[in-house]
C-alpha cells in the first residue's frame, strides 16, 4: 500500500499545476474571484479540490464544489480523486449527479453536474455550507453554466468569505475576468506536444467507414500510441464499435491486438472506468468517445485523434419554440482542442475527416454558447423560483435573445406555471421541484388528476433513457424488430415503453439479464430506469403525489401527457407527412415508431430529430378536443377544426 501511495503521489507531483500549488493558494486567499486557465490535462479538475483541502479549507466542515457539465465527467473525476486521496468514494470525496447522489454527511470535496449545483440554489440560496465554488470547464458555456455566472457573481457580493474560482481550459479567460468585475486571471502553463495535421482530400461520403479505416490504417502502419476517435453518440459509438469488431476478427493473428473502449453519457461506470486502463505493451487501445473527452476527461497514452468533425447539439427556433438535437459541424476551437489531445505525451497526429477547405471556410471560429440556442422554459421556472423576477436585467455573460426569453415565458405560462403578470403559481412551484423539463414536470403533476401517476412515472423514466432502450445488432435486425413489434401498443410509442417497463418488473430479477437479451432491449438502461424511476417516485410524494394505477386507461395516460407535451402536437397532411399545429412546420413519424404505418390523424410527440428529415421521436395518437382540453389558453378550438376525423390514407 505505502509503495501505491508514493506512485500516486509521483503521478500528482508530475502534472503541470503542481510546480504552481503554493502560489495558486496563495492566489486564492488573497483575492475572491479567480478565473484559472490551463491546458486540458494539467490537472485543474482533479488537483485544485484536493489543494484546497490539504491546505484546510474545509477544516470548519464547509464544502466545495466542483461543476461539470457532464456527469460522466463529474462521475469520473470524484472516482480518481477519491482514489488518489485513499478514500471510498461517497465519503470525503462524492458526486452528485441528477438522479443519483453518491454523498454523505462525511463529504467535503464534492463533484456534480452543473445543473445539479443550480438545483441546490432552490434550498439553499445563500449556499452557506460551501466555502469554495469552482465553475469549471467554464469554457463549455454551457446554460447552466451560464446562470451560475449570474448567480453566484451576485452571492459572492453579500458572503466576502465565499472563494469562487472559474476554471476554463481554452483562452476565454479576458471574457471571464471582465464579467467576473476583472477578477485576477491565473495561467497554468501547459505542456503540449506538436501535432501534425493531417486532412481529407475530398469531403467522406459516410464518416463513420472513414473512421474505421483510418484507425486500421494507423494501427497497421504506425509506431505506439492509441488512438481516440471523436463520434457523436452512444449509436454512432457502437456501430464504430461493430466495424472495428467485425474487422479486427476477419484480419486475426495478421495484426496487434486492438483495445476497443467506448465512453459516452449512458455507459456504466465500471466500463466507463476501463478507458483509463494503460494499455500492455503489445497491443493498442483506440477509445471511441462522445465530445466528453474532447476537454473534461483527459485520457493519457492518446497519440493519434481521429476527428470527422462533428457533434451533437442542441438547436432551437425561437419563432416557432422547436427543439431538437441535430448532429452539427464542430467550430475552429473544438477542432484545435481535439487535435491537442493528441499532444500530451508525446508529439502526435490528427487526422481531420474533412478538407482542408471545409475547415477554413466552413467552421465557426467559435461554438455558440448554449444559452443562445435552447429552450429557458426550465432554468426560467428555476430563477422565478429563487425569486428573480426581472428576468430582462439578470446579469448574463451574453444574452438570450429577447424572443426566447418571452416564448419561454409564454410556455410557462400556457402550462400553468406563470399567471398572467408572469408570477409563479402554485402549479409552478411543484414544477420548479423537478429536475426536470417543464413539459415533462407538467405531465407528472398531471397525472394527479387524470389518475394514472404510477403509469406516468414509468413512462418519465423510459423516457429519459435516451432511446437506448431497444437494440438492434446489424447482423440480428430482422429478429431484433420481431421482438421490439411484439411490445407495440396501437395508442403509440410511450404505451409501449410502458408495456416494456411493466413486463420487465414482473421478471425476477436473476432472470432479468437473460429476459433483456432475449427480447433485445438493453439491461443496463432499463436498470437505470429502474433506478431513476426510485428517484422520481420520491420527488413525486414530496409533491404529495399519491402513486396510482390507471389500470389500463389509455386515454387517461394520454390526457396527461398531452397536458404536458401539448405544444408537441401535428396533424397529418399529405402524403404521411405531418404539420405541427402551431407552426405548419413538416415533420415525420420516425420509422421505429409503432405508429409508423398508421398515420393517425393527430399526434403528439416527444422530441424531434433532425438527421436527413425532421422525425418526431416518441409519438402517441392523440384527439384534437384533448388539446383545448388542457391548454384552454393555447390553443382555440377554431385552429383545431377537424371535421372529418378519420385517418387519412398513406401515399
Ligand atoms: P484538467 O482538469 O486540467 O483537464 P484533470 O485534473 O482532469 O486535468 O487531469 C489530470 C490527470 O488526471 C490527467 O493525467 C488524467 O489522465 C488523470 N485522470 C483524470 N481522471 C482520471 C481517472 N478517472 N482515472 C485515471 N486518471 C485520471
Ligand atoms: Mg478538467
Amino acid at each position: 500500500a505505502d509503495r501505491k501511495r508514493m506512485t500516486m503521489k509521483e503521478t500528482r507531483e508530475s502534472l503541470p499545476i503542481f510546480p504552481f500549488r503554493e502560489s495558486l493558494l496563495a492566489a486564492i486567499k488573497e483575492h475572491q474571484v479567480l478565473i484559472i486557465e490551463g491546458e486540458t490535462g494539467s490537472g485543474k479538475t482533479t488537483q485544485i479540490p484536493q489543494y484546497l483541502y490539504e491546505d484546510g479549507f474545509t477544516a470548519d466542515g464547509k464544502k466545495i464544489a466542483c461543476t461539470q457539465p457532464r456527469r460522466v465527467a463529474a462521475m469520473s473525476v470524484a472516482a480518481r480523486v477519491a482514489e488518489e486521496t485513499s478514500t471510498k468514494l461517497g465519503n470525503e470525496v462524492g458526486y452528485s449527479i441528477r438522479f443519483e447522489d453518491c454523498t454523505s454527511e462525511r463529504t467535503v470535496l464534492k463533484y456534480m453536474t452543473d445543473g445539479m449545483l443550480l438545483r441546490e440554489f432552490l434550498g439553499e440560496p445563500d449556499m452557506a455550507s460551501y466555502c469554495v465554488l469552482i465553475i469549471d470547464e467554464a469554457h463549455e458555456r454551457t446554460l447552466h453554466t451560464d446562470i451560475l455566472f449570474g448567480l453566484v457573481k451576485d452571492i459572492a457580493r453579500f458572503r466576502p468569505d465565499l472563494k469562487l474560482l472559474i476554471s476554463s481550459a481554452t483562452l476565454d479567460a479576458e471574457k471571464f475576468s471582465k464579467f467576473f468585475d476583472d477578477a485576477p486571471i491565473f495561467r497554468i502553463p501547459g505542456r503540449r506536444f506538436p501535432v501534425d495535421i493531417y486532412y481529407t482530400k475530398a469531403p467522406e461520403a459516410d464518416y463513420i467507414d472513414a473512421c474505421v479505416v483510418c484507425v486500421l490504417q494507423i494501427h497497421t502502419t504506425q509506431p505506439r500510441g492509441d488512438i481516440l476517435v471523436f463520434l457523436t453518440g452512444q449509436e454512432e459509438i457502437e456501430s464504430c464499435e461493430q466495424l472495428l469488431l467485425d474487422k479486427t476478427r476477419q484480419l486475426g493473428s495478421k495484426i496487434k491486438e486492438l483495445i476497443i473502449t467506448p465512453i459516452y453519457a449512458n455507459l456504466p461506470a465500471d466500463l466507463q472506468a476501463k478507458i483509463f486502463v494503460p494499455t500492455p505493451p503489445n497491443a493498442r487501445k483506440v477509445v471511441l468517445a462522445t465530445n466528453i473527452a474532447e476537454t473534461s476527461l483527459t485520457i493519457d497514452g492518446i497519440v493519434f485523434v481521429i476527428d470527422p468533425g462533428f457533434n451533437k447539439q442542441k438547436s432551437y427556433n425561437a419563432r416557432t419554440g422547436m427543439e431538437a438535437l441535430v448532429v452539427s459541424p464542430i467550430s475552429k476551437a473544438s477542432a484545435n482542442q481535439r487535435a491537442g489531445r493528441a499532444g500530451r505525451v508525446s508529439p502526435g497526429k490528427c487526422f481531420r475527416l474533412y478538407t482542408a477547405w471545409a475547415y477554413k471556410h466552413e467552421l465557426e471560429d467559435n461554438p455558440v454558447p448554449e444559452i443562445q440556442r435552447t429552450n429557458l422554459g426550465n432554468v426560467v421556472l428555476m430563477l422565478k423560483s429563487l425569486g428573480i423576477n426581472d428576468l430582462i436585467n439578470f446579469d448574463f455573460m451574453d444574452p438570450p435573445p429577447h424572443e426566447t426569453l418571452v416564448l419561454a415565458l409564454e410556455q410557462l405560462y400556457a402550462l400553468g406555471a406563470l399567471n398572467h403578470l408572469g408570477e409563479l403559481t402554485t402549479l409552478g412551484r411543484r414544477m420548479a421541484e423537478f429536475p426536470a423539463d417543464p413539459m415533462m414536470s407538467k405531465m407528472l403533476l398531471a397525472s394527479e388528476k387524470y389518475k394514472c401517476s404510477e403509469d406516468i412515472l414509468t413512462i418519465a423514466c423510459m423516457l429519459s433513457a435516451n432511446n437506448a432502450i431497444f437494440f438492434r445488432p446489424k447482423d440480428k435486425a430482422v429478429h431484433a424488430d420481431t421482438a421490439r413489434q411484439a411490445f407495440f401498443h396501437k395508442d403509440g410509442d410511450h404505451l409501449t415503453l410502458l408495456n416494456v417497463y411493466n413486463q420487465y418488473k414482473d421478471i425476477p430479477t436473476h432472470s432479468q439479464q437473460q429476459w433483456c437479451r432475449e427480447n433485445f432491449i438493453q439491461s443496463r438502461s432499463m436498470g437505470r430506469a429502474h433506478d431513476v424511476r426510485d428517484q422520481l417516485q420520491q420527488l413525486m410524494e414530496r409533491v404529495e403525489i399519491q402513486i396510482i394505477s390507471s389500470a389500463g386507461d389509455t386515454v387517461a395516460i394520454r390526457k396527461a401527457i398531452t397536458a404536458g407535451y401539448f405544444y408537441h402536437a401535428a396533424k397529418l397532411s399529405k402524403g404521411g407527412s405531418y404539420k405541427t399545429v402551431k407552426h405548419q412546420q413538416s415533420v415525420l413519424i420516425h420509422p421505429n415508431s409503432c405508429l409508423f404505418e398508421q398515420n393517425p390523424r393527430w399526434v403528439l410527440y416527444h422530441e424531434l430529430v433532425l438527421t436527413t428529415k425532421e422525425y418526431m421521436r416518441q409519438t402517441i395518437e392523440i384527439e384534437s378536443a384533448w388539446l383545448t382540453e388542457v391548454a384552454p389558453h393555447y390553443y382555440k378550438a377554431k385552429e383545431l377544426d377537424d371535421n372529418s376525423g378519420k385517418k387519412m390514407p398513406k401515399g
